[in-house]
C-alpha cells in the first residue's frame, strides 16, 4: 500500500530522531511491500525562522492533504523571549487545532530490559508495565472560562473553570473504548466525581456510552487521588485509563516517570478520523542536539503507532515493537539508557539496529 505521510522535524534534536524513524519505516515499507512518501514541513522555532510564524499555511496545507503526520519537537533557547503568540509551542497547539485533534494517547510503557530504570522498586516493576493514558486535549479547565479581579474585602482573585459536555466526554471514550478493545478490554475512567459535578457527568456518560456501544469492555472508576496513588503502588493494575484534560496532563507524567527513560516514550493526538500526529513525549533537547547522542526510539514507537492506529497495520507495528525489544535485550544502549555492562551507541545507530532487525 501506499501511505503520504508529512514530516514535522522541528527543531533541536527533531530532524535527527525523525530521520531514525524514517530510516525504520523505509526498513517496513520492504519487508512488507508499503511505500510511503514523506514530506517534510516547517514548524515552531525553524519556521519562526524561515516565515516568521511557527505553523505556516503550506505546513497546514500538507498535513490536511497526507495520510499521517509525524512530529520530532519544537522550541529551543534561541526563540525562548519571543512574544507568546510566536513561540514555537504554538505551532503545536495550532496544528492540533487545524487537524481536529482532541485526545493525547500516551503509551507509558516500562520495557523488561530496563526495568531498573525505573525510580520504582523492582518488586513493584518486575512483571513490566504499560499505562496508556487517554487525555482529553481541547476541554475542561485549560479552555474553560477564566478571570482575575480585585475583591474589595479579599484583595486579588482568580478563577478557572472545568465544563465538559456529553459529546465531548463521549467521543474522547469512544477512542478509550477502540484502544481497550484490541487489548485487555477494561477501562479505568479517572475522574473526581466525589466533589466535582462535571466529573458526575464524565463518570455517568463514559458508562452509559461504552455499555451501549462496547458491551464487552468493562469500565471501572477510580478518583484521580487515588489514581495519582495507585500508578506508584500498583501500576501493573493499570491498561488504559481515560481521564480529562487536566487530570491527563498530570497523570501521563507520573506514569511517564514510572518508565524512567523520557527518551523512550511515543504519543498520539487523534481526532474522528484515521489522520493523527504521532510524536515522542520529549522535547527538542537542545542540550544535546546535534550530537548524535539522542534516543531515536520514542520517535520510532511514534512512527509505529501511527502504522498500527491509523494505518490499520498491526503486524507492522509488532515488527518494530519486537525490533526494539531485541536491540535492548541485546544490551545496545543510547547514553540515556545506558546501564552496566551494555554497549553504548550513537543515536543513528540505534536507530540503524532497529531497521535492520525488521
Ligand atoms: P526536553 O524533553 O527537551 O529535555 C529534557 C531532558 O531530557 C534533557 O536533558 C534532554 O537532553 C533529555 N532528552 C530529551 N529527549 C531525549 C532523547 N530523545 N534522548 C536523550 N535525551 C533526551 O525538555 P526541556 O529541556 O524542558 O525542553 C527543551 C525544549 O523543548 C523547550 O524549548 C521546550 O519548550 C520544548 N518542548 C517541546 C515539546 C514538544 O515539541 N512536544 C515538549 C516538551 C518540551
Amino acid at each position: 500500500m501506499n501511505f503520504n505521510i508529512t514530516v514535522l522535524d522541528g527543531d533541536g534534536i527533531g530532524p535527527e530522531i525523525c530521520s531514525g524513524a524514517i530510516k525504520v519505516l523505509n526498513a517496513v515499507g520492504k519487508k512488507y511491500a508499503h511505500s510511503f512518501n514523506f514530506t517534510h514541513k516547517l514548524i515552531g522555532g525553524c519556521a519562526i525562522d524561515a516565515c516568521g510564524v511557527p505553523l505556516p499555511e503550506d505546513t497546514v496545507k500538507a498535513c490536511l492533504a497526507s495520510d499521517s503526520v509525524l512530529l520530532g519537537a519544537v522550541g529551543g533557547y534561541k526563540w525562548d523571549n519571543l512574544p507568546v503568540d510566536i513561540r514555537p509551542e504554538k505551532g503545536l497547539l495550532g496544528i492540533r487545532k487545524a487537524m481536529g485533534l482532541y485526545s493525547n494517547i500516551r503509551p507509558a510503557k516500562l520495557w523488561k530490559s530496563l526495568a531498573s530504570a525505573s525510580p520504582l522498586k523492582y518488586e513493584i516493576v518486575k512483571g513490566g508495565v504499560e499505562i496508556i493514558i487517554v487525555r482529553e486535549l481541547t476541554g475542561g479547565i485549560y479552555f474553560g472560562e477564566r478571570g482575575k479581579g480585585i475583591d474589595g474585602n479579599n484583595g486579588e482573585y482568580a478563577w478557572d473553570t472545568e465544563k465538559y459536555s456529553v459529546k465531548e466526554i463521549q467521543r474522547i471514550t469512544k477512542i478509550a473504548c477502540d484502544i481497550a478493545a484490541k487489548r485487555t478490554k477494561k477501562i479505568i475512567s479517572v475522574d473526581k466525581a466525589n466533589v466535582l459535578e462535571s466529573s458526575r457527568l464524565w463518570r455517568k456518560t463514559v458508562h452509559a456510552y461504552a455499555e451501549k456501544y462496547y458491551p464487552e469492555i468493562t469500565v471501572e472508576d477510580m478518583l484521580v487521588d487515588n489514581a495519582a496513588m495507585q500508578i506508584v503502588k500498583n501500576p501493573a493494575q493499570f491498561d488504559v485509563v481515560v481521564t480529562s484534560n487536566i487530570f491527563g496532563d498530570i497523570l501521563s507524567d507520573e506514569a511517564a516517570q514510572v518508565t524512567g527513560s523520557i527518551g523512550m516514550l511515543a504519543s498520539s493526538s487523534l481526532g474522528d478520523g484515521t489522520r493523527g500526529l504521532y510524536e515522542p513525549i520529549h522535547g527538542s533537547a537542545p542540550d544535546i542536539a546535534g550530537k548524535d547522542v539522542a534516543n531515536p526510539i520514542a520517535t520510532i514507537l511514534a512512527a509505529a503507532m501511527m502504522l498500527r492506529d491509523s494505518f490499520n497495520l498491526a503486524d507492522e507495528y509488532t515488527a518494530i515493537e519486537n525490533a526494539v525489544a531485541s536491540v535492548l535485550d541485546s544490551g545496545y544502549r543510547t547514553a540515556d539508557i545506558m546501564q552496566d555492562n551494555c554497549k553504548k551507541i550513537k543515536g543513528s545507530e540505534m536507530a540503524e539496529l532497529i531497521a535492520q532487525l525488521i
